[in-house]
């Protein structure tokens, strides 16, 4: 603001400046009104401004970039810069194969002597990728838990300045106090805001923030017990250069959990908490499928908090079930304001959805909602019966199928397309997508289509992508006329109780059996 107005008065004067001047030396009318004691202090006035403002522009940015890293240094250099975490493997479930790669470096850095004296090198720098959630931080500070060492934890946005080489002196500083505090375990989270590829264009205050980082990583001493461990869910963004043998060349991939260590898991986190004797952690395992680490630990902590809520003593199923409701679907709307003749299409959407799931017997249905929950008006809760990791073509159909079902219920009944299934289709078109270019399930061939190469290809694509689809919506919707009475019946037990259970679902429905060839057909 005070750069903005001197700005405006620098102008003024400047021309004011012009002005006289111009007068002074072609004697026009203006002669007159411009003492020589005028032109003075006006050009004076000028000059002063110009000094003032040159002064503004840069001063004030420098000093607040070193009040700013001076501030964090302080900060840093205090105990809050690292910790000494209590964490061992113990608490970190599952992900065995990684904790087994990771007693090697927890046995370096305990015996680092004992190496140093073959001659062997630190394995310094470690890679953890994948999806957030699983885990990566808490193995982190656990390695630095076993051995006892200072965590110093920091997170790559941290390290990304407006001011060029403040990134790069927080890295240094970051080092240096790591090595003074050896063994010490360094832990940057988000690795790709300053690790991504650099570029021609790219931004010089990032290339220098990464470029310190290579050189501390190149930079240790053999006797210096320092382990960075690096997290990413981008490791495609990567600069090469970070990746090269000596930096970070230990990769290790964690995903999210399977059913097993869901269970132990879900162990750690209810270790503390009074659960009632009904409560089956085999059971909660299965039924959340997909959802990572940090997902569960939050629906642990959900069931006890709704058992507060509820003043029990003790958290039962049913606590469990609300919380990992909660969880996936986000927090129910209260006193929804929807028409009467909304809630029925909702209805015949979600009974569509439900039916085809129990008419294909897919996933099993655990739950039939049209309670609007966060952005959903109704959902459909599936429970996947175990872990799968390859799919045929026939079931990736069905899938399709499911999803397709609340459209095509609305069809039928309605005769009209609405907007309620966006989501449904856009899952739809990310499924074709990859049975048409990367699983080769279509007449395009067994291919897997590049995205760089598959621009020419595009209008081939959609068209195998509306076949796979259509054929998908076609039998769909002949199940449901097939079954039409069923519809039926499953729309108004929800238009009169809002959800339905699994049970409670099997026993309108009763069993479907669907012959073999039937299913062929897709
Ligand atoms: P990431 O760093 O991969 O994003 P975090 O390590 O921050 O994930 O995990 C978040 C939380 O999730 C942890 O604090 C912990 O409570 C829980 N969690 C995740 N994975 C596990 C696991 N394997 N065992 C126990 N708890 C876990
Ligand atoms: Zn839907």
């Amino acid at each position: 603001m005070k750069k903005r107005i001197i700005f405006v008065l620098l102008c003024i004067f400047i021309t004011l400046t012009v002005i006289s001047s111009y007068s002074l030396w072609y004697g026009d009318s203006l002669n007159n009104r411009f003492s020589v004691g005028d032109r003075l202090l006006v050009a004076g006035i000028t000059v002063f401004l110009f000094i003032y403002y040159i002064k503004l522009d840069k001063k004030p940015q420098y000093a607040h970039a070193t009040i700013n890293t001076e501030k964090k240094e302080k900060e840093q250099n205090g105990n809050e810069f690292f910790t000494k975490p209590k964490i061992t493997f113990e608490d970190v479930a599952g992900l065995e194969e990684v904790k087994e790669e990771l007693v090697e470096v927890i046995d370096f850095i305990k015996k680092s002597e004992k190496y140093i004296k073959m001659g062997a090198k630190i394995p310094k720098g470690i890679l953890f990728h994948g999806p957030p959630g699983t885990g990566k931080t808490l193995l982190a500070s656990a390695v630095a838990g076993e051995t006892k060492s200072a965590f110093f934890s920091a997170s790559g946005s941290e390290f990304v300045e407006k001011y060029v080489g403040v990134g790069a002196k927080r890295i240094r500083t970051l080092f240096e106090k790591a090595k003074k505090e050896a063994p010490s375990v360094i832990f940057i989270d988000e690795i790709d805001a300053i690790g991504a590829k650099r570029h021609i264009d790219s931004n010089n205050e990032k290339d220098q923030t990464l470029n310190q980082l290579l050189v501390e990583l190149d930079g240790f001493n053999t006797d210096q017990t320092v382990v960075v461990i690096a997290a990413t869910n981008r490791m495609d963004l990567l600069d090469e250069a970070l990746l090269r043998p000596g930096r970070f060349d230990r990769h290790m991939y964690i995903g999210n959990p399977n059913v097993k260590a869901r269970e132990e898991i879900l162990r750690v986190h209810t270790k503390n908490k009074p659960l009632s004797p009904d409560v089956d952690i085999p059971t909660l395992a299965k039924k959340t499928h997909g959802m990572s680490g940090a997902h569960l630990s939050n629906i642990a902590n959900e069931a006890a908090i709704i058992a507060v809520r509820q003043d029990e003593t003790i958290i039962t199923p049913d606590h469990f079930d609300q919380a990992i409701e909660r969880v996936i679907a986000g927090l129910q709307v209260k006193n929804p304001t929807i028409l009467q003749r909304e809630k029925e299409i909702v209805a015949y959407h979600e009974a569509g959805h439900a039916l085809i799931g129990k008419i294909l017997s897919t996933d099993m249905v655990q739950k039939v909602s049209i309670i609007p929950r966060g952005q959903a008006l109704g959902y459909v809760l599936h429970m996947p019966q175990d872990d799968r990791y390859i799919l045929t073509k026939q079931e990736l159909c069905q899938k399709i199928m499911v999803m397709l079902g609340g459209r095509a219920a609305e069809e039928l009944i309605y005769g009209h397309l609405s907007t309620g299934a966006k989501d449904d289709l856009k899952k739809v078109t990310d499924l074709a997508v990859q049975m048409v270019c990367e699983y080769g399930m279509s007449d395009l061939g067994f291919m897997f289509q590049e995205p760089s190469l598959t621009r020419g290809l595009s209008h081939q694509i959609n068209k195998e992508m509306n076949k796979i689809i259509d054929e998908c919506y076609e039998l769909t919707l002949n199940y449901l006329k097939t079954y039409q009475k069923d519809l039926v019946k499953v729309t108004n037990a929800l238009l009169e109780k809002e959800t339905l259970n699994a049970d409670e679902l099997a026993e309108l429905l009763g069993d479907f059996k669907i012959e073999e060839d039937e299913l062929k057909a897709v």
